[in-house]
């Protein structure tokens, strides 16, 4: 059974949790794009030293580049039954530029807006290693990372910044959502991981 799964979901959805479960699940790679772009410039490879090329002089990797990425890396034996793409194509050029592959089948994890405010509105991110936590009696600001670094909330956290990159996502995604419109299987997002992770597997196809 051949799964080409693509993932999409406001930020705070838990996607990629969901991706990573439902690789383990199907035995498929899942990958985001800042994953593959990072393993790339990683990589040294002639892609990978253009990216950190135009990374370093401050600029963004065009939509083209990356879906040339990403087609170097859906030629690999390991997808030969399938990938789930954790978050791609995120708007309408990614959509045009991912032009040489078709989905079998496009989740969208619903989650209502005050959710995801919640749930990133209590985000605590490691200052050293970048691991992401969720404020509760256990985990506070201030508190020390098994890395050794400080758990902090980083400004782009704030309810506003909040709010203004959900509206971003809902807008830039509802065109490629509409155009998946025949594939398109939207999952509740609210509750636990494992819940989700339920209602996922039984719409798979
Ligand atoms: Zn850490």
């Amino acid at each position: 059974m051949l799964h080409k799964i693509l993932l999409m979901g406001p930020q705070g959805s838990g996607k990629g949790t969901q991706a990573e479960k439902l690789s383990q699940k199907l035995k498929i790679p899942a990958f985001g794009m800042g994953q593959l772009l990072r393993d790339e410039i990683a990589s040294d490879s002639e892609l990978g030293s253009k990216f950190s090329g135009i990374l370093k002089s401050g600029e963004l990797v065009s939509d083209e580049d990356a879906a040339e990425m990403l087609k170097q890396r859906l030629a690999k034996p390991d997808t030969d039954n399938g990938y789930i793409l954790d978050g791609y194509p995120r708007n309408l050029s990614q959509y045009q530029a991912f032009n040489f592959d078709r989905p079998t089948q496009v989740f969208v994890i619903d989650v209502p807006r005050e959710e995801s405010l919640r749930r990133l509105g209590g985000r605590l991110t490691c200052r050293e290693c970048g691991k992401v936590g969720s404020i509760s009696t256990e985990l506070q600001p201030g508190d020390t990372c098994p890395c050794g670094g400080e758990w902090y909330q980083r400004e782009d956290d704030t309810p506003e910044a909040i709010s203004r990159r959900l509206e971003i996502y809902e807008k830039d995604t509802a065109p490629v959502i509409e155009r998946y419109e025949d594939l398109v299987c939207h999952v509740n997002g609210v509750g636990t991981i494992d819940e989700v992770f339920v209602r996922l597997v039984d719409q798979l196809k």
